[in-house]
């Protein structure tokens, strides 16, 4: 039977989404649509201190204008019940050991053994403790930390979606630190249970994960659980190429003021870091039928404003009016919208235009022979199917000037600009009584 892909993408509620963020939750978004799985949104939220409902609605915000909702929603402080099982499982399989070493501790032992140049690796000082020692520590109140035990003998492997075929020798590994004295979770263990519990296919995360991967592939045997597909992505960076403190704050809401739409940011990080070609496409589905984990290469994607710019301008260049008209000035009609387009960077930009079409219009100084030009194409103006096309052809006729000597003049008093939208588009919106009015006045000087 073939398993549905389900994925997940787990944000930490303790901040704004970043672009970093944003791209993982895209791919695995894009994972589960062309497998037609699921996506979940799983709240990691057990750090009670640093979580916050206002980034837990933020987030959802953020998804929902990237329209990348997710199918289910899961939280996990309403799963700690999961947890405690899963730790009193392991615990009692012996897989868990308290520990009581206070951080100064820990930091003095990594510090002796980098000085020996030894790789700084938990020393399991704790499992050698005897239960009088125990005994002793606890009476002094010291409440302990609690770690899983790594199985030395098992050598950790998998076949990872983008790096290929990975081996971790688990000996090199400190055993990690999964609850603290306060009973409060770390990461480690209530990810590796929420995965096994929610039925979690394919676990795409960033590269900084992949030791993670090592110790959390333990804990999934060691709960009864064949591992999940695991594929690590290479990290976003600035253009430069470096891990930048800039795209770490670089949301939504950034990108919404400058103007950056969506479709923009989800067709550049769709195939940023891949051997597919990044292109200004509108359409999800195109983007998900290519989506390819294969094509992900090793090295880091490199994140560049410019390039996002010059997407949002193409994908920009596609929108039709159903898709902005809420955004743009009152008046602006469709016909309108297909004039200005062409000329716009951002849609928000579109009132500058408009104002053109609305006027006043501020005219540049005219010479004499200009003016007279525009006097006479005031007269010749005619309101007809193609008024731009019928008046151009007859000022042509009438005074022999052609190419800039015909067409500026006249743009520059309809407009006030040297170039713009499409003129046989914008003077039907101009209107025939302005138009006129327009030629007239700058003849007039
Ligand atoms: N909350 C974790 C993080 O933000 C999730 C990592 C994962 O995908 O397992 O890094």
């Amino acid at each position: 039977m073939a398993m549905t892909t389900i994925t997940r993408f787990a944000p930490s509620p303790t901040g704004r989404l970043h672009v970093g963020n944003i791209r993982t939750a895209l791919h695995n978004w894009m994972l589960a649509r062309k497998a037609g799985g699921r996506f979940v949104l799983r709240i990691d939220d057990t750090d009670a201190e640093r979580s916050k409902e206002e980034y837990v609605e933020a987030i959802r915000e953020d998804l929902d204008w990237l329209d990348l909702a997710p199918d289910v929603e899961e939280r996990q402080s309403a799963r700690l019940a999961l947890y405690e099982d899963a730790f009193e499982k392991l615990r009692a399989a012996g897989r868990i050991y308290p520990a009581y070493e206070t951080q100064q501790e820990l930091e003095l032992k990594r510090k002796i053994q980098l000085g020996r140049g030894l790789p700084p690796i938990y020393d399991r000082a704790a499992l050698k403790l005897t239960d009088d020692e125990r005994a002793a520590k606890e009476a002094e109140g010291i409440a302990p930390h609690w770690r899983f035990m790594l199985d030395h003998e098992e050598a950790i492997t998998w076949e990872d979606g983008v790096r290929g075929p990975q081996k971790f020798d688990s000996s090199q590994l400190s055993d990690p630190v999964i609850r603290r004295a306060d009973g409060s979770w770390l990461y480690m263990l209530p990810s590796a249970v929420d995965d096994i519990d929610m039925g979690i296919t394919d676990v795409l995360r960033g590269e900084d994960h992949v030791s993670n991967t090592a110790v959390q592939i333990q804990m999934f045997t060691a709960l009864g659980a064949a591992p999940p597909r695991f594929a690590h992505e290479a990290l976003l960076v600035g253009k430069e190429g470096k891990l930048s403190k800039r795209l770490g704050s670089l949301g939504c809401d950034a990108f919404r003021e400058r103007g950056t739409e969506p479709e923009a940011l989800v067709a550049l990080l769709a195939r940023l870091g891949t051997s597919q070609p990044v292109e200004p496409i509108a359409a999800r589905e195109t983007l998900v039928n290519t989506f390819d984990l294969s094509t992900f290469g090793r090295a880091p994607a490199k994140f560049d404003d410019a390039e996002l710019d010059r997407i949002n301008t193409a994908i920009v260049h596609q929108f039709d009016y159903a898709r902005v008209a809420d955004r743009l000035p009152e008046g602006m009609d469709e016909a309108a919208w297909h004039a200005i387009r062409p000329n716009l960077e951002r849609v928000g930009d579109a009132g500058e235009w408009w104002s053109i079409v609305t006027g006043p219009v501020e005219q540049p100084a005219f010479d004499d022979e200009t003016r007279a030009y525009l006097a006479q194409a005031a007269e010749a103006l005619e309101w007809s199917a193609n008024p731009w096309g019928d008046l151009t052809a007859r000022l042509k006729n009438e005074t022999g000037r052609k190419g800039k000597a015909l067409f500026l003049p006249l743009r520059q008093a309809l407009t006030g600009m040297n170039h713009g939208p499409d003129m046989g588009e914008l003077l039907p919106l101009i209107g025939e009584t302005e138009a006129r009015a327009r030629l007239q006045s700058a003849a007039r000087g």
